[in-house]
């Protein structure tokens, strides 16, 4: 198989952490393109731009000086790692998301990020937009109530302040947005593996991921 494995999904199904876990394993790259909208909604908002300006937020993002180091992901010469995993950072990334020449401006930043020796991508568009040629597609999903209290469990690991039906609200209007955007709205790519998360422990999907690399 070719070296590239997309992992798409609605937020909280566990896709960051298998893909992190994966590419250590695999000895790969991993793109988590969800920290790249969330870093651009964070520079949106200190540049002051408002989030429907599609023309100016996609200028920003054409340009945009993010790095992502040894786990850490910076804004220039801002270390921003905790800072865009806020469920508000999030709402901020899914709304620059939603114009097209945003997503347009984005796209050869991060298929440059295919390299050897390989790559494992995650987010919503991979499989279907970013690389449709990926030989290996994920979609990842889980019920609601288990995506929100995984989000609910990883915030408040990170000492962060978060509340558990607002989180509920909060991802479903995110969802929601993410489905209906008419330009690479979340979807699974037709040659995607499903893959329900609910009832399984990262473990087991992430050995049910390698077995699938392997074959
Ligand atoms: O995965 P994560 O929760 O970090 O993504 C934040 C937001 O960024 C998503 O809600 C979605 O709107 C947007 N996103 C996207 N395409 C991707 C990855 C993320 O539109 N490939």
């Amino acid at each position: 198989r070719a070296r590239l494995v997309t992992i798409d999904g609605p937020s909280g199904t566990g896709k960051g952490t298998l893909a992190e876990q994966l590419a250590e394993r695999l000895g790969w790259h991993c793109l988590d393109s969800g920290a790249l909208y969330r870093v651009l909604g964070l520079a949106a908002q200190r540049q002051g731009l408002a989030l429907t300006d599609a023309a100016a937020v996609a200028h920003l993002a054409g340009a945009l000086p993010v790095h992502f180091r040894a786990g850490r992901v910076w804004l220039a010469e801002d270390d921003v790692t905790e800072a865009i995993r806020t469920e508000q950072a999030g709402q901020a990334a899914s709304r620059v998301a939603a114009h097209p020449p945003v997503r347009a401006a984005l796209l050869d930043w991060q298929r440059a990020r295919a390299r050897p020796p390989g790559l494992v991508a995650d987010g919503r568009d991979m499989g279907t937009v970013v690389f449709p040629q990926a030989p290996l597609k994920i979609f990842l999903d889980a019920s609601a109530e288990v995506r929100a209290d995984r989000r609910y469990k990883q915030l408040k690991g990170k000492g962060m302040d978060a509340n558990l039906p607002d989180l509920v609200m909060e991802i479903a209007e995110r969802d929601a947005r993410d489905r209906s955007r008419p330009v690479a709205p979340l979807r699974a790519a037709e040659d995607a593996i499903l893959i329900d998360s609910s009832a399984m422990s990262i473990e087991e999907v992430l050995d049910r991921v390698l077995e699938e690399v392997r074959r």
